[in-house]
């Protein structure tokens, strides 16, 4: 949604200050010496960011350990899982009196390689510059990881009376092979099954110039369903051409598909979405966003938004024209013309119905349609739970003029295997970012404004906190 939000100058927000209205919940936050806290996370993240876990080889396992001395200096409970040379997860565990289910609080150690020489200054250094604290891993996601630690901290230092078990799990190698999760799902599924809620990334929090912060709060993502179509026909020389061979079959088979309109399926959680979206817009497009279901059967407005890239992937399955490859010489018509295609399924759509449309789409049986890889099904979690009405209540009370959204991510993220245990799953990440700041992940010169990792900080703290106590 980055086209609705200008480049500009970082709102900060300013922490209100509870007032006596306040639920009991909230007398723990009122005497909490915050300022020492955030100090301690400011310093902690630019050790944290002087890890080099960039991924391959990870090495997490000293990410793991880093970890492993700040709980057991807490007096925290905690484990390590080394599961291959150099890699490791590490669970911590503050115990509820077990009356609620508990809350899991994920994030992965690992970071996505670099070049060094495209940065301002050396990518593991953790150096502030200008209030921005720059490190690979800053935005995704060792920033979020920290904070969450540091929550762990506080609870812990703070006595927060917890009615949840609060866990915390740093997983390695999310950025390649999920390896990390894999492993801690296959062997320890017990200290994860019961579980309710699980917050990690997957939400992006962007300033929105004059009209205040969106929130947006991951609650699913499709799949990917990745599909090969295989034209085959008579081959022969350029100079003759041949009206149906491999090219020709190939070439009308995606003009097809590429004019295709998928049909407009619209989820519970993608209709909160445009309900919510619709204070930032003008009229009359607020008013149909508002009531999208009845704009959905308007073709004007069907039409405007499909040609809106940010909103369309959201309503259908998506097919988007790859890979294409047919002959080696200009003078040869070759006897086969081979195509990907990039398919992604909304949460409830069925790959063997969505192949058996596409064929019919395609009609033609020289060319074979099939998938290529094993299909991992997509989910999502109810926007209508207990984490996410207290995230949207912490948000709206900090921040009262944000904007809190119910995001449907365009690619896979993690929470799609903790939903496979009965957990409701959220992305969520408690930090403001401009869109400037937001693109530095995966990029040069990644950083985070050491002001957001204060007031995330305290975000995070609270919505946890209600969250622990809160059936
Ligand atoms: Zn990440």
């Amino acid at each position: 949604m980055q086209q609705l939000w200008l480049s500009a100058a970082l709102v900060l927000i300013c922490m209100v200050p509870a007032t006596n209205a306040q639920s009991a919940q909230d007398q723990p936050l009122r005497s909490i010496k915050w300022e020492h806290y955030q100090a301690q996370a400011v310093q902690l993240l630019q050790e944290y960011l002087r890890i080099d876990t960039s991924n391959p080889p990870g090495n997490e396992l000293a990410a793991a350990e880093f970890f492993h001395r700040l709980f057991d200096q807490a007096g925290i409970p905690n484990t390590v899982y080394p599961y291959a040379p150099g890699r490791a997860n590490i669970l911590a565990r503050l115990k509820g009196d077990g009356s609620l289910r508990p809350l899991i609080l994920l994030n992965h150690t690992d970071v996505v390689q670099t070049d060094p020489s495209t940065w301002r200054v050396p990518p593991f250094s953790g150096d502030i510059v200008n209030g921005e604290i720059y490190g690979r891993g800053a935005v995704d996601m060792k920033e979020e990881g920290l904070i969450q630690a540091i929550v762990m901290l506080i609870a812990a230092r703070e006595h927060l009376p917890l009615k949840r078990d609060l866990v915390f799990l740093a997983t390695a190698d999310e950025e390649v092979g999920d390896t990390g999760s894999t492993w801690m799902i296959q062997n320890h599924p017990e200290l994860l099954r019961g579980a309710e809620f699980l917050i990690t990334e997957g939400g992006a929090n962007l300033s929105h110039e004059g009209r205040g912060n969106v929130y947006s709060v991951g609650v699913g993502e499709k799949a990917p369903c990745w599909i090969s179509m295989t034209a085959t026909g008579r081959g022969g020389h350029g100079s003759m051409p041949i009206s149906d061979s491999a090219p020709n079959r190939l070439a009308r088979a995606m003009r097809r598909v590429a004019d295709w309109e998928t049909p407009i399926r619209l989820l519970p959680e993608v209709e909160r979405y445009f309900h919510e979206l619709a204070a930032l817009q003008p009229e009359p497009r607020a008013s149909q966003f508002r009531n999208i279901r009845q704009s959905l059967q308007d073709p004007a407005f069907i039409q405007w938004v499909s040609e809106d890239e940010d909103l369309n992937y959201m309503l259908r399955d998506t097919v988007s024209l790859t890979v294409m490859k047919a002959g080696m010489q200009t003078n040869v018509i070759p006897d086969t013309a081979y195509c990907e295609l990039d398919v992604r399924l909304l949460p409830g759509s069925n790959p063997e119905e969505f192949l058996r449309q596409i064929r019919a789409v395609v009609a033609d049986e020289h060319v074979e349609i099939k998938p290529i890889n094993p299909f991992r099904a997509s989910n999502a979690s109810s926007a209508d739970t207990t984490l996410y009405r207290t995230i949207e209540e912490v948000v709206r009370h900090l921040d009262p003029r944000a904007v809190v959204l119910p995001e449907l991510n365009k690619g896979y993220t993690e929470s799609q295997m903790y939903r496979q245990l009965g957990i409701a799953c959220y992305g969520f990440g408690p930090e403001v970012m401009t869109p400037e700041i937001e693109a530095t992940q995966h990029a040069a010169n990644e950083r985070m404004p050491v002001e957001q990792v204060r007031r995330g900080l305290r975000l995070l703290y609270e919505i946890v906190a209600r969250t622990v106590n809160t059936p």
